[in-house]
């Protein structure tokens, strides 16, 4: 496959084709920045969220779910911070009226320098062979230390600016920089501005009496107003996690990423409590479980790397985020927040109800403090679907289009072929079908020749595909197919459950944590 670009365009267009992800009221043009999800995308969805829910909840005995409604009062956002602070600095270009988030240009910019960077050590890579040494490189190559010390100035003057709220100097950063509308190529931008990203809404019939409302912004509210009922009817002793998956929504400034940033987006986050002055400890704990997860997935260790916050939220005392390198480059996955006790003090406050802990080892009430840990599902979603598209030359040099995604996660987990539509194939390959349909989502195909149905099923990510031939009548085995290597076997059909089991199992996944 070619540039970014081009890939990136293969993976909307392979979501759309084989039944992933469509854009929200496509008869109707659209809808920006919203998407659905079709036959096969709800399943690897549905799949992802419950790999995770299983490492969350289900293997850890201190860790237990809820599911809290989108509505919740508005003073939540008030103590939350939300409606004074939850904003993005935009600015627009006067030429092409397109609007950019402030910080993004910025990152963007340094985002060109550290691709320089890689490109150096690609090529001194190559120079040097087996003796590189890629850290001793990266701290004393001249240039590399210039162009990291670049990226690090700009950093902390964004930083810092965005911090004290300076947005004359972001706009003077960009300026300085000469950083130019990827659309009009110019540099004539307006000041920067803060913008509120929660969607306002109603709730109540008549006009006077109507209560403005927010759709959440993030699952984690409704976990912290929860603390105390859940850990008095839980019986709950810290430390011990929260866990919720479920909507959240953003009036996000530029959404022009597919499902990378939408407006209407799946959160999985987890809040785990913690005696106050344990949270450092926690929070690189739970760094280290999470990155963990994620290479359970065995997408290769190389696409993932811990980015730490230069700048932090109002409410974090340390974050990090996991970035994934997605086609259009390394972006945040999943962030990991030292929280402090900075939401369940506010909630105090603004409530007027204690949410504190009584801790029987200390012989004393304190409000806990929590370490959070918050991915986007649909950007889970991309970073498996994107990583699992492949376009592979085959000895006979043709090209095969698979898409490779960890068998454990796939929508469909098998197929089952009749060689032909005739001589009772497919009454044995529907029998099959009802036998495994217990276990796994099994698909059933007749159609076309058997080669181009295997093709189909590589390019819909079905990891085995189980044919039935006139043998299967003599002596009852079938071929059962690997997606990812071809490769055929001639099994009994008796042993194909334990086949696909082996393969597609939570467990055995989960396991390599
Ligand atoms: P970004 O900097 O990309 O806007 P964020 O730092 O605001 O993200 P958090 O508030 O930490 O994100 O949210 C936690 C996770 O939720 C993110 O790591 C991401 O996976 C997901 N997420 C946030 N905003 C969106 C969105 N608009 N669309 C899809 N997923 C999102």
């Amino acid at each position: 496959m070619a540039n970014k670009e081009d890939i990136f365009k293969k993976v909307i267009s392979h979501a759309k084709e084989y039944g992933y992800v469509f854009q929200s009221s496509e008869i109707y043009d659209g809808l920006s920045a919203v998407y659905d999800y079709a036959q096969n995308g709800a399943e690897l969805k549905k799949n992802i969220r419950e790999y995770w829910w299983r490492a969350m909840v289900q293997l850890n005995k201190n860790i237990v779910g809820i599911d809290a409604a989108i509505f919740m009062h508005p003073t939540t956002w008030k103590a939350s911070g939300h409606v004074d602070a939850f904003n993005d600095p935009l600015i627009d270009n006067k030429d092409s009226k397109k609007r950019y988030r402030a910080d993004v240009l910025v990152e963007d910019y340094t985002a060109k320098i550290e691709a320089k960077i890689e490109k150096e050590v690609k090529k001194a890579a190559k120079r040097f062979g087996d003796a590189f040494d890629k850290s001793q490189f990266l701290a004393t190559n001249g240039r590399v230390v210039e162009y990291q010390k670049k990226i690090n100035t700009i950093l902390k003057r964004l930083g810092s600016s965005l911090e004290k709220e300076d947005l004359a100097d972001v706009k003077a950063l960009i300026e300085e920089l000469g950083i130019v509308c990827p659309v009009s190529g110019s540099k004539n931008w307006t000041d920067v501005k803060q913008f509120n990203l929660m969607f306002g809404t109603k709730l109540g019939a008549s006009a006077d009496s109507a209560m403005d409302l927010y759709l959440r912004p993030e699952t984690a509210q409704g976990i912290f107003v929860n603390f105390l009922n859940v850990q008095k009817t839980g019986r709950m002793k810290i430390p011990f996690g929260i866990a919720q998956t479920g909507k959240a929504f953003r009036n996000e400034i530029v959404a022009r990423q597919f499902i990378f940033r939408m407006r209407e987006f799946e959160q999985m986050e987890m809040q785990f409590f913690v005696k106050p002055g344990s949270q450092k400890e926690w929070y690189e704990a739970w760094k280290e479980n999470r990155m963990k997860w994620h290479l359970s997935l065995g997408m290769g260790e190389e696409n993932y790397r811990f980015h730490d916050h230069e700048k932090l939220a109002h409410y974090a005392d340390a974050a990090a985020d996991i970035e994934f390198r997605f086609p259009f480059g390394f972006k945040e996955l999943e962030g990991i927040h030292s929280r402090t006790d900075f939401d369940l003090s506010a909630h105090e406050e603004h409530s007027g109800k204690k949410l504190q802990y009584f801790d029987h080892e200390e012989n004393k009430n304190y409000v806990p403090y929590v370490v959070e840990t918050s991915i986007g599902l649909d950007r889970m979603f991309l970073a498996v679907f994107s990583h699992s598209l492949k376009e592979e030359v085959l000895e006979n040099n043709t090209t095969r289009t698979v898409l490779k995604l960890p068998a454990v996660l796939a929508p469909t987990k098998a197929a089952v072929l009749p060689l032909v539509k005739k001589d009772g194939l497919p009454e044995i390959a529907h029998q099959i079908v009802d036998d495994l349909k217990w276990d796994f989502n099994v698909t059933y195909d007749e159609k076309d020749a058997v080669g181009r149905r295997y093709r189909r099923q590589d390019a819909v990510g079905t990891p085995f595909c189980i044919t039935v031939d006139h043998q299967t009548k003599e002596d009852n085995t079938v071929t059962i197919r690997h997606r990812d290597t071809m490769e055929q076997r001639r099994v009994p059909i008796a042993e194909v459950n334990e086949l696909i089991a082996k393969e597609v199992d939570m467990k055995s996944w989960l396991g390599k944590m």
